[in-house]
């Protein structure tokens, strides 16, 4: 079985420049928020479930 891992990195939004969505249900992300970046994609998301059910990962590793 393959195992796929992948790395977020969580942060949180200080900037109104910083300002994104989740790249899977497409909430807004706000100043104040955080945020959970794919490391290889650079995709943001909202929440690690959000991550998961997007790249399909069987592990997720936060940073
Ligand atoms: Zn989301």
């Amino acid at each position: 079985m393959p195992n796929k891992v992948v790395k977020l990195e969580r942060w949180e939004i200080c900037r109104n420049v910083e300002e994104t969505s989740c790249q899977y249900c497409g909430v807004p992300l706000y100043t104040g928020d955080a945020v959970y970046q794919d490391q290889s994609s650079g995709a943001d998301y909202c929440s690690t479930h959000c991550a998961k059910a997007s790249t399909r990962a069987d592990t997720l590793k936060v940073i």
